[in-house]
């Protein structure tokens, strides 16, 4: 079974760095994709409210007989439900579709029009009474963040942005580590693009690894969480294979100044 390295988040709970992540794809082939995913090793999955396929990732967890602690499952409040009765309507409606009884991670989706304040009270609510274990934030920017934890003295576990070696967020990720918030780095491929890079080819060919494998690693290496996407299973065996070798340096700064690049 391969082995995926755990982080340890702010509030103490341990997350698996590497998962798959289910944007976009179709409500009723989710089931199956998460069932393969999980029966490979796969143990996240970064689902939403807005991805419309909530129930299909607890259809394929059931269906791959796991036991539910050994997976973590992240799902985000969509839009339309900030405030504080909306998002404590909208998360019972994400446990009734997973049919589960917590979620392992909650972000807010993406900051909302008035600050997100009320909307943060009742995450903190469900975290306190087990609807939710960790409680985290997407797309948030520096100040939004502030505005939060000024608010309620509630630091989020996470803030899952836009990373990848050609947008590395590097004055996000010291802000994230002074305040102990663990990255999350959707579209770690560049949303697939980055395995045609020139330097991710060149640092693969080093290692006998793919480029995917070697950008992947690059996030792991980093400390980011990543859960890329892939609906193929070739893709999906690849992208968890990245446990068994290691960056050098010299790989991670070449993978990094891929920045520069066109
Ligand atoms: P990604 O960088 O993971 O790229 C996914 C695409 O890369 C796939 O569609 C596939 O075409 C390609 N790919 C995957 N594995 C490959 C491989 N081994 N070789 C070649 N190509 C490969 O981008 P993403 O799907 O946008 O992001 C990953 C996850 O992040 C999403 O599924 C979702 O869970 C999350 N996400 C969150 C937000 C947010 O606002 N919080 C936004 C977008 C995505």
């Amino acid at each position: 079974m391969v082995s995926i390295p755990r982080i340890t988040l702010n509030d103490g709970t341990s997350i698996p760095q590497f998962g798959l992540g289910v944007y976009h794809v179709p409500a009723e082939d989710t089931a199956a994709l998460v069932r393969t995913a999980l029966d490979m090793g796969y143990r996240h999955v970064d689902t939403a409210q807005g991805y419309g396929n909530e129930a299909g990732v607890g259809q394929g967890l059931r269906d791959a007989g796991l036991p539910r602690e050994d997976v973590w499952i992240t799902t985000k409040l969509d839009d339309p439900a900030h405030g504080y009765d909306a998002a404590v309507a909208a998360l019972d409606e994400s446990l009734r579709r997973l049919e589960t009884d917590y979620v392992d991670l909650l972000l807010i989706h993406r900051p909302g029009p008035d600050g997100d304040v009320d909307t943060w009270r009742a995450f903190e609510t469900l975290r306190s009474d087990g609807r939710v274990r960790s409680v985290g934030v997407s797309n948030f920017d520096r100040g939004q963040i502030d505005r939060l934890v000024d608010g309620t003295g509630l630091v989020p576990s996470v803030n899952q942005i836009r990373l990848n070696p050609r947008t590395p967020h590097r004055a996000m990720q010291r802000y994230h580590r002074r305040r102990g918030i663990a990255t999350e780095a959707w579209g770690p491929l560049r949303e697939g693009r980055l395995v045609d890079h020139r330097t991710a080819r060149k640092v693969a060919e080093l290692h006998g690894r793919t480029p995917a494998q070697v950008v992947l690693r690059w996030h792991l290496q980093h400390g980011f969480i990543v859960f890329p996407k892939s609906a193929n299973p070739r893709r999906l065996r690849e992208n968890i294979d990245i446990a068994d070798f290691e960056l050098s340096r010299r790989d991670m700064a070449a993978i990094g100044r891929m920045r520069r690049w066109r």
